[in-house]
């Protein structure tokens, strides 16, 4: 940033003296650079750090926020604000703080982690609000007017309803505007606009529920956690100026690690933690993964949190939601009329006032990193935020992921655990079925065993449910010739092309490539017409399904049949009412989703992610079959499930079998301390991208001797004669590559990696943040870079 600015950036929210008349502003199309702008004498007092303001740039009007406030400048003839976007400072002073921190740690420019905080609905609106016309009844004095018989009809509504909206009156009187008017002009009525709010979950009427009666192990949990949230409210009020950061330093809040199986009474706990929150006075944020935010998810919440006059507190924030929706319901918690926020990834940036809690559900979740940038983690930034705000954080999965696990193990979290699910139904029994035996057995491509095959028949005699879980979407994996082993291929991407039969193409999973279905081989040397379908997707399983068992519903559930908005909901409520006997899908029916009838859920092909040339490819694994495991048997009839596995001896296979989370990660954690990969050391990727194999290869290299150069002065030794510069390399670096990216060229673009590996992330990202501002690399070729990455593909 510029120089030090005259007050703390991140100060106290005292109204701006008069004094201060110029504005330091951070626009959004200028990267890394601030801008000093004059407070005009209208706006004066009005523009506090955090207001969105648009400011005149060149010959352009632009759109930025005001990272600091200042009475003189280095500059002469400043220009002047434009005008103030909203009413109130849209970035809080904690808020500004957070972002700042991304940018630093994730590595990118300031503007863009601003950019993030904000949703797009509230950061270009100077008003969002939805104006409606609203009809209201006057107080009537003097001699009443004599009206025509379709007047009086419609007076005769207004009159009781006091005010309602023109478009509703409209249509309950059968007229029109005209008429409305004439009662104006008479002096009945008024016509004005009124901000209407509008309501995502307005048409869903919910009965409140109460808490429920704890079990032993949940009141265990409950009780820290409550303990923790009273303890925090005890300290004197952050101010979040550094001064009181000094003071704090020592007693940061504490993060949670809830580990509960499935169905162990989660969500029981934080309904409770957060009414405790409300009491003391503060707010909460639960994150979930988007695609758990299903409206049985969001009802929980609202249920539980609404007034008597049915008004709920929670506001929901997520991608589903219309641009308008977005904006009110954002505003809502801003005006804190909500103080407790529900929403996927990046409502962690919701501007709740004093979050005391900030709940992390499902938090192994790979969704909860974006992958454009900021490239940031939501659980990490929660944790970051936790700290700067003073509030507990709770971090909650059946299967944490090995960094969070292994911070409870070390003290750095607090392990909370319910080893039991409620009631203490127990775990499915899990079956694995050697698919390599089942195969031997019978010719060809083999999808479903004969145990599973049996089982899903005496499901369909008993009028059970069963879920089939297969993580690959479209027909078959490729189309592959039978005699020269030619595979269709996408011309922009290193993969084979997924055959879809409903659709009858060929279609890249990378870049969305769609090719027709070839009659014979493409291989000009071969034209063999016999070509086949190799390997399998979801489509192919609903299709041999409905052979199998010409009887039973089936119905399909990944990104190809969930096209619009409405279909996940409607399918998941059809499944509820038992109207559908098998469900197939990828993970999208992985998460969360709570049903009763269902008592075999069948994984069809349990070793497909295992394989992946990633070092999280077991734990991904291992979490994946624990949680489809979980849905089976939630009811009363005790759960079973098929696990088919070409290699069925593997740990991750094995552990999940036995629902042994500790027993896995003792193996996995091995593993990983040999390699010195995460949980013992932070990775950052770098991605170079270009469509010159040679340039990105050659870029690469470059790039290496630089990151070794940045690293070199870093013995012990030099480090006690000189202090390292700025753009040093921690000294426990580890450098790998380049290597060619797992998966080389994605849509027309080449793509190499290096990968950095160090304990010390933020000098790492500090040293980075140097080295990628100083490199110069050929223009066509692009460089990113992506700490704690979840993707490494
Ligand atoms: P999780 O979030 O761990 O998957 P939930 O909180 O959804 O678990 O609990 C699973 C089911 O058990 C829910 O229907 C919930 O209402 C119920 N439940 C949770 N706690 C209790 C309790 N203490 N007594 C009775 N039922 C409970
Ligand atoms: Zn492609």
């Amino acid at each position: 940033m510029a120089r030090p600015p005259h007050r703390a950036p991140d100060g106290s929210a005292d109204p701006p003296s008069p004094n201060t008349m110029i504005a330091r502003v951070s626009l959004e199309i200028a990267l890394r650079k601030e801008f000093d702008y004059a407070i005009p004498p209208a706006l004066a007092g009005r523009v506090e750090v955090g207001t969105r303001v648009q400011v005149p740039f060149g010959a352009r009007h632009v759109f930025g926020t005001v990272t600091a406030l200042a009475e003189e400048s280095a500059h002469v003839s400043l220009k002047p604000i434009l005008k103030i976007v909203g009413t109130q400072s849209l970035v809080t002073p904690n808020i500004l703080k957070l972002a700042r921190w991304m940018a630093d740690y994730y590595c990118c420019a300031p503007e863009i982690a601003l950019k993030a905080v904000l949703p797009e609905a509230v950061r270009k609106k100077e008003s969002g609000w939805k104006k409606q016309w609203f009809v209201r009844a006057l107080n009537f004095h003097g001699d009443f007017p004599r009206l025509s018989k379709r007047q009086q009809e419609v007076w005769n509504l207004i009159e009781e309803r006091r005010e309602l909206p023109l478009t509703e009156l409209l249509e309950l009187a059968e007229t029109t505007i005209a008429t409305v008017r004439k009662l104006e002009d008479r002096g009945l009525v008024e016509i004005t606009a009124a901000v209407a709010e509008r309501d995502p979950y307005a048409r869903e009427h919910l009965l409140p529920t109460q808490p429920l009666a704890l079990n032993p192990a949940q009141t265990v949990a409950l009780e820290k956690i409550r303990g923790a949230l009273e303890e925090t409210a005890r300290r004197p009020e952050f101010s979040g100026s550094d001064h009181s950061d000094a003071q704090t330093r020592n007693i940061k809040p504490p993060v949670f690690l809830l580990h509960g199986v499935t169905g162990s009474g989660k969500t029981e706990i934080y309904l409770q933690a957060i009414a405790r929150a409300l009491e003391l006075g503060r707010g909460a944020i639960v994150l979930v993964p988007e695609i758990s935010l299903t409206p049985q998810t969001v009802e929980r919440f609202k249920a539980r949190f609404s007034s008597d006059r049915g008004q709920t507190q929670v506001a929901v924030l997520h991608s589903h939601l219309s641009t308008g929706e977005r904006h009110d319901e954002w505003h809502k918690i801003r005006q804190g009329r909500a103080r407790i926020v529900i929403g996927a990834r990046s409502a962690i940036f919701a501007p709740v006032q004093s979050p005391g809690l900030i709940i992390v559900d499902e938090e192994h979740e790979t969704s909860y990193k974006q992958e454009e940038a900021p490239r940031y983690h939501a659980r990490d930034v929660a944790v970051m935020r936790g700290q700067m705000e003073n509030a507990v954080v709770v971090l909650g999965s059946a299967t944490p992921s090995l960094e969070s696990y292994y911070n409870a193990r070390h003290g750095k979290y607090t392990l909370l655990e319910l080893p039991e699910r409620v009631d203490r139904r127990t775990l499915p029994r899990v079956r694995v079925v050697d698919m390599r035996q089942a195969a031997a057995k019978e010719k060809g491509g083999l999808i479903f065993s004969p145990q599973l095959r049996e089982a899903i028949h005496q499901r369909l005699e008993r009028g059970e449910q069963t879920i089939l879980f297969l993580n690959r979407r479209g027909y078959a994996t490729c189309l592959q010739c039978e005699k020269c082993g030619q595979v269709c291929q996408c011309p922009n991407c290193s993969v084979a092309l997924t055959y879809h039969r409903a659709e009858q193409k060929l279609l890249c999973h990378i870049c969305g490539h769609s090719a027709a279905v070839p009659a014979v081989c493409p291989n000009e040397k071969c034209r063999n017409p016999a070509i086949r379908y190799a390997g399998l997707g979801t489509q192919k399983v609903e299709d041999a399904l409905t052979r199998l068992f010409p009887q039973a519903r089936v119905r399909r559930m990944d990104a190809d049949a969930m096209k619009r908005k409405d279909d996940y909901r409607r399918l998941l409520g059809d499944f509820r009412a038992g109207k559908i006997d098998i469900l197939v899908g990828t993970q999208m029916i992985a998460k969360g989703l709570h049903f009763p009838n269902v008592t075999l859920v069948g994984i069809i092909y349990a070793d497909l992610a295992l394989h992946q040339p990633d070092f999280r490819a077991g734990e991904r694994t291992f979490q994946l079959l624990t949680q489809v495991a979980g849905r089976a048997g939630r009811g009363d009839v005790e759960g079973e499930v098929f696990v088919q596995a070409f290699a069925p001896f593997h740990p991750a296979i094995q552990y999940a079998r036995r629902h042994d989370y500790a027993g896995f990660y003792e193996q996995e954690i091995e593993f990983r301390a040999q390699l010195k990969y995460p949980p013992f050391s932070r990775v950052a990727l770098l991605t170079l991208k270009g469509r010159n194999e040679d340039k990105v290869k050659f870029s690469a290299e470059f790039l290496r001797r630089k990151l070794e150069a940045g690293g070199e002065i870093q013995t012990p030794d030099d480090l006690e004669k000189t202090p390292p510069p700025s753009d040093a390399c921690p000294p426990d670096l580890i450098l790998s590559g380049p290597a060619p990216a797992p998966l080389l060229r994605a849509e027309q673009f080449y793509r190499y990696q290096i990968m950095l590996r160090t304990r010390r992330m933020s000098a790492l990202s500090r040293a980075l943040g140097q080295i990628v501002r100083s490199v110069s690399l050929p223009a066509d070729v692009t460089l990113t870079v992506d700490i704690d990455p979840v993707d490494l593909l």
